[in-house]
């Protein structure tokens, strides 16, 4: 077990440990080994009470959710298709920031008439989207490597994260419709917040200034 005093952090390896560590630091938490070094999931930090945990991408809100981390960072897009129930949203980090995008062949329109048959990971969020619109949707469920979907007739479009548009354009695809701008958000557990409040406000607004740095 955790010890239950400690302030556990859930980050993902990839864009936002590399992203959120210098946020980290402006706050004052430093890790005390290199993350790409080391293969334990539970790293110490220059603060005694404060641990981070490494787990995946979309566990992070599930964790955080069940209290086993304080707090996390995750991205918008992971939120939205986890649903995120029992969480707090406190703090846009803008980092990881891209757009979740409709895409397909280059001229190809939608049809509003038409059923759209989209390949995504995203399952949960395309349905929203396109119920909202009123607009008939078949999705097909996939893990990875979307852009191939419509090249190979799974799919004719897809629906998937944008970034500079360079994995689209290799791929002969094109953003068609901009579904939700996203980045990642800072989360922390209700129970926690109330809690452990003065130590997670405190770490919150040591962040909050670390994002957005005073003018002089
Ligand atoms: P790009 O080629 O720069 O448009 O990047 C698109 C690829 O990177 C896609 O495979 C996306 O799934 C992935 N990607 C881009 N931005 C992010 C992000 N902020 N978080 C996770 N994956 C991303």
């Amino acid at each position: 077990m955790m010890d239950p005093n400690a302030l556990t952090i859930a980050l993902s390896k990839g864009r936002i440990l590399k992203d959120t560590l210098p946020l980290l630091s402006s706050a004052g938490i430093e890790l005390l080994e290199d993350p790409d070094e080391t293969r334990k999931l539970i790293l110490d930090t220059n603060r005694e009470d404060v641990k981070i945990v490494v787990v995946r991408a979309t566990d992070v809100p599930t964790y955080v959710q069940h209290g086993a981390a304080s707090i996390g960072v995750a991205g918008k897009d992971v939120l939205m298709e986890h649903g995120a129930a029992g969480l707090y949203e406190p703090l846009d980090l803008h980092i990881a920031e891209c757009r979740l995008m409709l895409a397909g062949r280059p001229g190809q329109q939608p049809d509003p008439q038409q059923r759209l048959r989209i390949a995504t990971k995203f399952v949960n969020i395309t349905q929203n989207y396109f119920a909202q619109q009123g607009r008939q949707v078949d999705i097909i469920k996939l893990y990875g490597s979307m852009e191939l979907a419509p090249l190979v007739g799974l799919a004719d479009y897809i629906v998937d994260l944008v970034d500079t548009g360079n994995t689209l354009k290799a791929n002969g695809l094109e953003p068609l419709e901009l579904i939700t701008p996203i980045s990642s958000r800072l989360i922390v557990n209700q129970a926690a917040m109330k809690m452990r409040h003065r130590t997670i406000q405190n770490l919150v607004e040591g962040l909050r200034e670390a994002v957005t740095p005073a003018t002089t």
